[in-house]
């Protein structure tokens, strides 16, 4: 409102059509660039601290991109799995959700978002799988980050289809060690079935990788997912995928991407040299 307060004061009203026109979309862009990546100097931020969020129905490759980065992944689904194991009281109530595909409630999720940060190395590249998953989040996300020197730099949408998803999901198995994925037909483990990364670890079936469960997951995803995607795109952070390509292919688009926008050349992990082209 200070631009038009101060067009008012030097008496510039009798301005025809297109002059306002104008003034009007300067105005609009002054605003909408202040909704840009902020071009902060690095010297600010330890420029290898950044937080990227990935975001992307079940099975549209974000667990396996997260993975395949060298930083430190993040995903709820996963700090509870690990915290029910260890016997966390807090994670072990929020079980029974988890076993019907349904989002956990806040408390459980905020439980363990800190948990997690307390152990967060500062200079880490962080990468957080499936969050936020609700627009109130983004704030309340940016705010924990915050205690650490953190916020979201930038995310991605990985657009895959239902149908992709669901055959993704109904050949996946899992290690329950390191939460690596593995295809039943396209993508098998060398050493059948034990993960390739964790010598001894056999896979299995998640509990809720049925169609079933996916059709669940897949709701829950199209009614909360949406107004993030709107309101990280509005802040000119958010950058779409074509998540039916090959994981080669999408993991090289999301490092150029990063490297472009932030600077920030991403490391991969051996395991990503070994994917099948
Ligand atoms: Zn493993």
């Amino acid at each position: 409102m200070s631009l038009i307060n101060t067009l008012n004061s030097t008496k510039i009203l009798l301005l025809n059509h297109n002059s306002m026109l104008f003034i009007a979309s300067l105005y609009l862009s002054l605003v909408f660039s202040t909704n840009e990546t902020p071009k902060e100097p690095n010297c600010a931020r330890n420029i290898r601290a950044i937080t990227i969020s990935l975001l992307g129905a079940p099975a549209s490759s974000k667990g396996t991109i997260a993975r395949l980065l060298d930083g430190t992944q993040f995903s709820i689904g996963e700090a509870l799995r690990r915290e029910i194991q260890l016997g966390d009281p807090v994670a072990i109530e929020a079980e029974p959700f988890m076993k019907r595909g349904v989002l956990v409630p806040e408390k459980h999720r905020a439980h363990v978002v800190k948990l997690f940060f307390r152990s967060l190395k500062p200079d880490a590249v962080l990468v957080l799988d499936g969050i936020p998953r609700k627009p109130d989040e983004i704030g309340k996300m940016n705010a924990t980050l915050g205690e650490v020197g953190r916020k979201i730099d930038i995310a991605f949408y990985f657009r895959a289809s239902k149908e992709t998803c669901l055959l993704r999901i109904i050949h996946r198995w899992t290690c329950p060690t390191c939460q690596r994925t593995y295809h039943a037909i396209n993508r098998r483990s060398r050493y059948k079935d034990v993960c390739e990364h964790c010598e001894y670890s056999f896979l299995m079936r998640r509990k809720d990788d049925t169609p079933e469960g996916f059709e669940t997951r897949w709701n829950v995803f199209v009614q909360e997912t949406g107004q993030v995607l709107f309101e990280l795109g509005h802040r000119g952070i958010l950058f779409t995928i074509d998540a039916e390509k090959s994981v080669h292919e999408i993991l090289d688009e999301v490092i150029r991407t990063v490297e472009s926008r932030t600077g920030v050349r991403l490391k991969i992990l051996d395991a990503a040299t070994q994917l099948p082209e």
